[in-house]
């Protein structure tokens, strides 16, 4: 057979578990190729905890250069400008252009910072490890001069967990620091009620938050639309103002800027739009998977909500993705497996304790779901962290 080249474009949940698993499938049949602008994996759920200082960036990433090296995988660290579909070829920013006979797109999102006035200025964010830095600085300033929170995921905003989780993650670190009476909490949501997450809710997740809430006394508010972000607090579109010394708004995401550059391979908000084989409707060697991937719905919402793109979705599209390039290599037919069908799999930590989410579909209809909360959860999350990152860094084939 004849040797063909796969290209996988990131390395972190969906182009790292590919080139693992693509390497397990083909050996040194094919010649696998990674390009990504880090060599760093970056285990994302961990930041909910790095602005309070209780993780530091070697906790919670690791170098995939030596791990490809061993696996006879090549790895370019560069930044991809734009692929070009018609000739097969990848452009990137410091090295020639490379060829490939399949690719794997895994670029996950561009973080949204501009589409409201003063998110980029005034909004903390949780999401990258450098802006999580930033957000721990001003976490330390907050400290000293407390007062109000607002806490929120804006319209069009996907990433509803992580905002939940460091809403009650800071409000841990309010009550550690004896600060309830000084900072009050407001939690600004674009979902129609607490805990739909992007995804029509789960189970009794609504009435659990909603218990929370008032447990906390965390004021909240729904369906909102927000207008700008101030450097003295949030206003909505409906006039109503929050005043704020310390402010975390989890924005929408788009497709990276690779993406949308090329025409014909996105939608108008850069997402690709894969079939549930997760491949390309019209270039039928490109495949995708993880945020990079657009995927719908499954309800319509008065303010525009997204479907987050959780990890274990991720890599299981990833999985799929290459499973199904391979098929596609020795002429055999590709294998579907639906996004919304896929198993349902999240721990969300609230500081001390949390709640531990299992259902067997990620959207409705589900016939099983659960929650289980309490004190276990976190120790759950924290656990699943050290096992995700000792397991990843030993990956064998
Ligand atoms: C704060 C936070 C907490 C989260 N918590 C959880 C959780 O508890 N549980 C859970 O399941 N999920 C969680 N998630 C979601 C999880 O992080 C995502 O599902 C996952 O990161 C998606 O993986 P991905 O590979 O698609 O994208 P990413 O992880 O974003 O990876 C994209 C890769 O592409 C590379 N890349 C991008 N653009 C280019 C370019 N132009 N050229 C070269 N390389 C490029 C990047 O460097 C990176 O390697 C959380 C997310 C955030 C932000």
């Amino acid at each position: 057979m004849e040797r063909k080249h796969i290209v996988i474009i990131g390395t972190n949940f969906a182009g790292y578990t590919a080139a693992i698993e693509l390497k397990e499938l083909v050996g040194d049949n094919h010649r696998i190729t990674v390009i990504a602008n880090t060599h760093k994996f970056l285990f994302f759920p961990s930041l909910i905890w790095y602005p309070f200082g209780l993780r530091e960036e070697k906790d919670i990433t690791f170098d995939v250069r030596p791990i490809y090296d061993n696996h006879g995988i090549d790895f370019i660290e560069d930044e991809v400008l734009n692929f070009d579909l018609a000739k097969n070829t990848v452009n990137l920013k410091h090295h020639d252009a490379v060829t490939y006979d399949y690719i794997l797109i895994g670029t996950g999102p561009k973080v949204d910072y501009d589409y409201i006035p003063g998110l980029r200025e005034h909004s903390n964010s949780i999401v990258g490890l450098g802006v999580a830095h930033k957000t721990r600085e001003a976490w330390q300033r907050f400290l000293k001069d407390p007062g109000p929170i607002v806490i929120g995921s804006a319209q069009g905003a996907a990433c509803f967990g992580a905002a939940y989780e460091f809403l009650f993650n800071t409000r841990y670190q309010v009550a550690k620091n004896h600060l309830k009476d000084v900072a009050p909490i407001t939690y600004i949501t674009s979902e129609p009620f607490a805990a739909h997450f992007g995804i029509g809710g789960f189970g009794n997740a609504q009435k659990m938050c909603e218990w929370m809430f008032n447990h906390y006394h965390i004021n909240y508010k729904l369906n909102s639309v927000i207008k700008e972000v101030k450097a003295d607090g949030v206003l909505l579109e409906n006039g109503e103002f929050y005043p704020s010394k310390f402010t975390m708004i989890m924005p929408r995401f788009i497709g990276v800027d690779a993406v949308r550059n090329t025409p014909g391979l996105a939608n108008a908000n850069g997402f690709i739009e894969v079939d549930d084989t997760y491949q390309h409707p019209t270039y039928k060697n490109v495949f995708a998977a993880g945020v990079a991937v657009h995927v719908k719905p499954p309800t319509a919402t008065e303010v525009p909500c997204g479907v987050p793109k959780t990890g274990w979705p991720t890599e299981q599209m990833a999985k799929t993705a290459v499973k199904n390039i391979v098929a596609d290599i020795k002429g055999l037919p590709l294998k579907a497996e639906k996004f919304d069908d896929m198993a349902a799999y999240c721990i969300m930590d609230t500081g001390n304790m949390g709640m531990m989410i299992v259902g067997d579909h990620m959207l409705s209809p589900r016939e099983h779901e659960f929650i289980i909360p309490g004190p276990e959860a976190h120790w759950a999350k924290v656990a699943f962290e050290k096992y995700f990152l000792w397991s990843r860094r030993h990956a064998k084939v």
